[in-house]
């Protein structure tokens, strides 16, 4: 059990030669409402932010943390890490510390006549940071614009969209091992990147803080425009020779015309993984369904668990204060008040209902905390 000595706030502040820690404070019965783009209601015990290493390492060993509240947590390791709360589904009451990242700062390390190297701190908002590369004209990230979240857990699902993935600009990243304390560097392949997935959701599930990310972005830029309709939207606009900016735009308007904004309706974008099947289950599948969307995915083929969900029925469907969202059936939405437990039951009648009807199991892309 969790002392119920401690203070209410506790405050503590450290220096050391050539470091700046500002104050820390350390929240107790903490609403995370406002953190997590759900807007589910649940408590935290302790919660605190920092905003540099100096100040990861202050808390992770201030007495605070590892002698009053370690007793549970050091030991059972309860730390929830927290970005901006984009991917995450809150079903009951946390236990431990949530420690939110707001480590800042954009900075070019280095370059070459091809490529640019920028290091971006994990707290920064993943679009601003698109932003900054599209205004610095610098290529590989266009496609990623507007995906909520932080650049500290992009690398975690090795998020993607139109076509391009986090894997495909990403060059290294900066991590500090919650056990021992000690800073790690993984390149791209110690990521293990996959779709929607990479070490830091397998093997090293809560086992590391990500503090930086390193970017290797190209100076002649090599445009992904075949993907969804961001096409489509260009000519439209008569525009036909695109640059990156032109990119981002298309898709900035694409997104905010069928994704519902996470500040007016509660989601976490894709609730599912498209699920990745052989060529033998399409084939069958086919022949009941002759309009089944499938795209050629690495050995396999991914189909779309939107496409999947709304067959089934559910696209626009709600119940109480939850439901499948009207323009795309892969989000599920919370109109105000719903609990993490209700968006859960809701996610698995329709997993069930879609493995009844083509016998594939849809996984959850978001994770349950
Ligand atoms: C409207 C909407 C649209 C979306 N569209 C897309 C899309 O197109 N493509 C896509 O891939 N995703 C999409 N997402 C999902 C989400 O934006 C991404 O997964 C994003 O990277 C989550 O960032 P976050 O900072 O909010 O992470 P959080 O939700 O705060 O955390 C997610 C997980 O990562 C861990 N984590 C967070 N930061 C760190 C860190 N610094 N070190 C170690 N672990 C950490 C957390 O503990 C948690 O397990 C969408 C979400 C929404 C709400």
């Amino acid at each position: 059990m969790v002392s119920t000595m401690l203070p209410k706030l506790q405050t503590f502040a450290k220096r050391r030669a050539g470091s700046k820690i500002n104050m820390i404070h350390i929240q107790q019965h903490t609403s995370l409402q406002s953190f997590n783009a759900f807007g589910v209601d649940v408590e935290a015990d302790y919660f605190a932010r920092f905003q540099s290493e100096e100040e990861l390492i202050a808390l992770l060993s201030s007495p605070e943390v590892s002698v009053d509240l370690s007793s549970d947590y050091a030991h059972q390791k309860k730390i929830l890490l927290l970005g901006a709360g984009s991917n995450i589904l809150l079903t009951k009451h946390v236990e431990g510390i949530v420690l939110k990242n707001e480590i800042g700062g954009i900075d070019i390390v280095h370059q070459d006549d091809d490529y640019v190297y920028v290091k971006a701190g994990a707290g920064v908002a993943w679009h601003e940071f698109v932003l900054y590369c599209v205004e610095h004209h610098l290529g590989g990230v266009e496609n990623l614009s507007l995906i909520p979240g932080t650049v500290g857990a992009a690398p975690i699902q090795n998020i993607g969209a139109y076509g391009v993935e986090l894997k495909d600009s990403f060059y290294t990243l900066r991590a500090l091992d919650v056990d021992t304390h000690e800073w790690l560097n993984f390149s791209n392949h110690d990521c293990q990147f996959g779709y929607r997935s990479s070490i830091f959701k397998t093997k090293l599930k809560n086992r590391v803080i990500i503090t930086s990310v390193t970017f290797k972005l190209t100076k002649k830029h090599q445009l992904h425009l075949t993907y969804g309709a961001i096409k489509e939207h260009l000519t439209l606009k008569g525009i036909e020779t695109p640059t990156i900016r032109d990119v981002s735009g298309a898709v900035i308007a694409i997104r905010q015309s069928k994704l519902p904004d996470p500040r007016k309706i509660g989601n976490a974008g894709s609730f599912f993984k498209n699920p990745v099947v052989s060529a033998e289950v399409v084939e069958h599948l086919t022949q009941t369904f002759p309009d089944l969307v499938s795209n050629k995915s690495g050995d396999g083929f991914k189909l779309a668990a939107g496409w999947l969900i709304e067959k089934a029925g559910w696209k626009g469907y709600r119940e109480g204060q939850v439901g499948c969202y009207d323009k795309q059936a892969l989000v599920l939405v919370n109109y105000g008040g719903a609990s993490g437990a209700e968006i859960v039951a809701l996610s698995q009648k329709i997993q069930q209902s879609v493995h009844d009807k083509f016998g594939i199991l849809l996984e959850p892309e978001v994770n349950f905390v």
